[in-house]
């Protein structure tokens, strides 16, 4: 049994309390070791360490903060089968969606953020003879970033090192459902030598933890990835303290599929956009739209391929679905199922919880499961599932596909299959989310912004944005 530690000042310290939680291994639902259930003391403790380090760090030249972060990036590459073996046993995903996903793109992150701290600059403006304007953009200080399980250190870091780039400090706090790259990137940061109090990472509970950072006066900037309803509840204490917030929440995302589209291209990257790890990334799609002459086509073979996907232990090579994070999670999307069929659905395939043979027969899995048969206006279409779950809708114009498609509290993410250059550019611009996949899925340059519109989040992350976010513009005015 592994017990994790914080991470503050340096230092891997036991929680103040002394009090741990079971950190549980989703394929096989035991309990195979323990984290800090940290609390505010804790969270004090590291917001004092990272006001000590502050000065030090934000006044450091680029040069040093690109060294430090391609130093991490380079220490998570080395140690990358180490981190996907520990993703893929904290979080249920297969080792194959860790090895080649999640923890690649977590050095990616770092790499990508090292390079902007050098190339990061601000505007002036010249008002002819008369005076200069120039923005000085000077990190906020201390930034409280606090992430999700989907993507454990995938997230974790596509906040941190934006921040830290900026010059900022920072207290972070992981899932307490996926403590472990966490923990493991404490390590790694103190092997990279990375200044004492620049990163700390406070394990535990949102409600102790998360709560405590985001209401800590000396944490001026919030970067929150998670659910709809969490990003609510720190928009209302944040908001009252004047606090910069970026809140990346939930989605509903629409995948349209026009008859005219490439047809294997659709299909294959339909299969993977509705249940890469079981359908738990905020960017799958989960309602998929089929053009009517094109509908029983497209579903009996999405059906046929969805059920030949390698269920079972994440841990093997082979494996392709694995289990769902929780046992709360695995009950919730089966009471979604039982939902749809009294709504009137049809479950075409899955449906039901599934068990491996072997070591994981008491690990928390769902069978990939497709539903037809359902109107728009009902719950199984409006609500989150954020499982191994989709339904199917048909629809006979581009209108009509265009009013379901937008008719959620939801905008993250959409996706659209055509071959008609024209339709394409008119949805792209119609479709009320925050990024409009045409004919492709997951494939994005980190230059470009990234969030949701409507209940799927506030602000943008990625590029220039991000680390625009984590600094204070301050505009100088100069008159010759
Ligand atoms: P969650 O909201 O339950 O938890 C997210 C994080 O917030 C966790 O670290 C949790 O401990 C913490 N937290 C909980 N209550 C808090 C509080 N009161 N104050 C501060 N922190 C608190 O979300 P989850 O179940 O971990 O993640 C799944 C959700 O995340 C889904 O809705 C998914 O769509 C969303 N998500 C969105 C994106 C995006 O980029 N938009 C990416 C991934 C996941």
């Amino acid at each position: 049994m592994k017990t994790l530690l914080n991470y503050i000042g340096g230092e891997l310290c036991p929680p103040i309390s002394g009090n741990y939680l079971d950190n549980y291994e989703p394929a096989t639902g035991k309990v195979y070791g323990a984290l800090p259930d940290s609390d505010a003391e804790d969270v004090e403790r590291a917001v004092r360490a990272a006001l000590s380090a502050r000065n030090a760090w934000s006044g450091s030249e680029p040069a040093f903060r690109f060294q430090k972060l391609n130093a991490i990036a380079a220490k998570i590459r080395e140690n990358l089968s180490e981190l996907a073996g520990a993703e893929a046993r904290d979080s249920g995903k297969p080792l194959h969606m860790a090895t080649s996903v999640d923890i690649p793109r977590a050095a990616a992150n770092f790499e990508f953020f090292a390079t902007a701290a050098l190339h990061f600059a601000s505007e002036s403006h010249p008002m002819g003879q008369t005076a200069v304007n120039y923005t000085l953009r000077q990190p906020v200080g201390i930034a409280g970033c606090i992430s999700p399980w989907n993507l454990p250190l995938y997230l974790f870091t596509w906040k941190i090192a934006p921040a830290l780039a900026a010059g900022n400090c920072v207290v972070a706090k992981p899932s307490e459902l996926t403590p472990q790259t966490a923990f493991m990137l404490s390590e790694i940061c103190r092997e990279a030598e990375l200044p004492p109090g620049v990163l700390n990472i406070v394990h535990g509970l949102g409600s102790k933890v998360g709560a405590a950072i985001v209401r800590h006066p000396a944490v001026p900037c919030i970067s929150f990835t998670g659910g709809t309803a969490t990003g609510a509840e720190i928009a209302r204490v944040a908001a009252p303290m004047f606090k910069k917030l970026s809140l990346e929440l939930g989605g509903k995302n629409p995948n349209i599929v026009f008859a005219d589209c490439d047809y294997p291209n659709a299909l294959e990257t339909t299969l993977r956009s509705s249940f890469n790890n079981q359908g738990q990334i905020c960017l799958c799609g989960s309602r998929v739209l089929i053009e009517k002459s094109l509908y029983p086509r497209f579903r009996d073979e999405l059906v046929a391929l969805t059920q030949s996907l390698q269920q079972g232990d994440p841990q093997l090579p082979e494996t392709r679905q694995g289990a769902v994070v929780s046992r709360e999670h695995q009950e919730k999307i089966l009471r979604y199922i039982a939902l749809a069929q009294e709504e009137g659905g049809t479950v075409l395939c899955g449906g039901e919880a599934f068990r491996p043979e072997g070591r994981c027969a008491e690990g928390w899995f769902v069978a990939p499961t497709i539903i037809e048969g359902l109107p728009q206006a009902c719950r199984t279409n409006r609500e989150e599932i954020f499982g191994p779950v989709i339904t199917l809708q048909p629809f006979e114009s581009e209108a009509e596909a265009l009013a379901i498609a937008n008719d959620t509290p939801y905008g993250l993410a959409a996706m659209v299959w055509t071959s008609d250059l024209s339709r394409a550019h008119r949805l792209a611009a119609e479709l009320q989310a925050g990024i409009v996949w045409i004919n492709c899925w997951m494939l994005r340059d980190l230059r470009t912004p990234f969030g949701g519109m409507k209940h799927s989040g506030v602000g943008r992350e990625g590029g220039v944005e991000a680390l625009r976010f984590f600094t204070e513009p301050k505009n100088v005015c100069v008159k010759y």
